[in-house]
């Protein structure tokens, strides 16, 4: 194997929040860890509900003080079947002390999480960040390299893909993929409220998928924020990108049925196409997949970046320090450890999400009783929290409670 200056035992691809934390994360480990990627922290309109597992990660990382200062708390998580069904039942609440927690987790802006742990990698021993875009991928027999756009080149005994739904590390792997389109596009804003959010996040289901507002911090002058996601038709979403941010903003506060009051947008919009992907494999020969390289789903239910923190406390514990970072065995285990929750997390977004395209009769009448089941059976809704929180199976090192339960 090249011994060259730019060799490491592991090469992650991909800078995003899940390729920064595994960098984090194994080199605190102990691996010798290279990560290239453009980092992004340009304000995106788009945050993230990270939940108590990935914030269990974080704080075994040592992590979450700085992320602290962004984070907003999730006490509440409201769901109102907005869908104008026959089967229409009433709001449900979910609360984190049902199931002994102070919060279920808490949302942050994507662009400062990205931002800070991009600072906190630089800051780990034993992490070697690059910026660029890797171009070419090779694998041979113990190592694999990649190349970058300006003709860099990187060895490591194990590369990681973490570069996002379309994956070149993925691609130089051969490792195919299922994807599928979904007729929504979900526009992301962050707004300013006139009413508090009481640490509740609300998810209006409506019949072209769910319109969300989760808590933000305040700040100097905006004392009340919250983030939106709305999914809708791609028309819908075509005329509503033409509106200014005053006509969007009246849009915004008569589809959340006046909750938070009085509304004005704060800095860009978003739009995102919702489409699903799920890798054939998670591994091949000297390469495994972690976050969106490896599955995709609509932001229903915050479990996209959630699961992808998984997969990172789950490879950390599939590497054995010592041995060859890209054995088979390693990778074997990987596998086997990450295809369950990953692929039950795919299925169970999927149908949340048709169930409320649908507009059958039974599909409305079949979900109508789960929401009613999931109100009226404490047991149920527990089980269905702390699923959502973190899936039953193996915990993984990473997110084992070492401290205090309140984070
Ligand atoms: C509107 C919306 C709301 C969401 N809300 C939530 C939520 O509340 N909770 C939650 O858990 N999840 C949420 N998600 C999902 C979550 O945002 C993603 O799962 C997460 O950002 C994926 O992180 P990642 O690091 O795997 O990939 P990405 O964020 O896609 O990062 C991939 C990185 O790889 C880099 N890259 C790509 N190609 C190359 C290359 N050739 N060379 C080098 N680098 C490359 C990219 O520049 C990027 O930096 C939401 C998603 C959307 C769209």
């Amino acid at each position: 194997m090249n011994d060259a200056h730019d060799t490491s035992e592991i090469l992650i691809v991909g800078t995003g929040a899940a390729g920064l934390t595994a960098s984090i994360a194994l080199a605190r480990a102990g691996w010798a860890v290279t990560i290239v990627g453009s980092i992004d922290t340009a304000p995106s309109a788009r945050t993230v509900a990270l939940f108590d597992g990935s914030l269990r990660l974080l704080a075994n990382l040592g992590l979450v003080e700085r992320l602290r200062p962004h984070f907003a708390a999730l006490e509440t998580m409201r769901i109102v079947d907005d869908t104008g069904s026959l089967f229409r039942i009433p709001p449900v609440e979910f609360r984190a002390s049902e199931i002994g927690l102070d919060v279920f987790g808490e949302n942050i802006e994507n662009a400062i999480l990205v931002e800070q742990l991009a600072e906190a990698a630089h800051a780990t021993p034993g992490v070697t960040l690059i910026e660029g875009r890797v171009g070419k991928v090779e694998l041979r027999d113990d190592h694999g390299s990649v190349t970058m756009d300006d003709g860099r080149t990187f060895t490591a005994r194990l590369l990681v893909a973490a570069d996002g739904r379309k994956s070149r590390l993925r691609a130089g792997a051969r490792i195919g993929t299922r994807e599928w389109a979904y007729p929504q596009v979900a526009l992301t804003a962050i707004l300013r409220h006139e009413r508090p959010h009481r640490d509740t996040s609300t998810e209006f289901h409506t019949r072209q998928g769910p319109f969300t507002l989760v808590p933000l911090p305040g700040r100097p002058g905006a004392p009340h924020r919250s983030s939106l996601v709305w999914m809708m038709s791609p028309g819908e979403a075509r005329r509503r990108q033409a509106l200014d941010d005053t006509l969007f903003a009246r849009d915004i506060q008569r589809q959340a049925h006046f909750l938070l009051g009085g509304m004005t947008l704060e800095g860009p919009r978003g739009a995102f196409p919702m489409s699903g992907l799920s890798a054939s494999q998670l591994s091949a020969h000297r390469v495994v997949l972690i976050g969106d390289a490896a599955h995709g789903f609509p932001p229903i239910g915050a479990q996209g970046l959630n699961l992808g923190m998984r997969d990172v406390a789950h490879l950390g514990d599939c590497l054995t320090h010592g041995s060859d970072p890209g054995s088979p065995e390693g990778l074997a285990r990987y596998e086997a450890a990450r295809q369950t929750d990953i692929r039950v997390r795919t299925l169970g977004v999927d149908m949340l999400n048709r169930s409320l395209l649908n507009g059958l009769l039974p599909v409305d009448a079949l979900r109508g009783v789960g929401l009613l089941a999931l109100a009226n059976i404490a047991p149920l809704r527990r089980a269905v929290m702390r699923e959502g929180v973190m899936p039953r199976g193996s915990v993984p090192s990473l997110m084992r409670l070492h401290g205090t339960k309140s984070l």
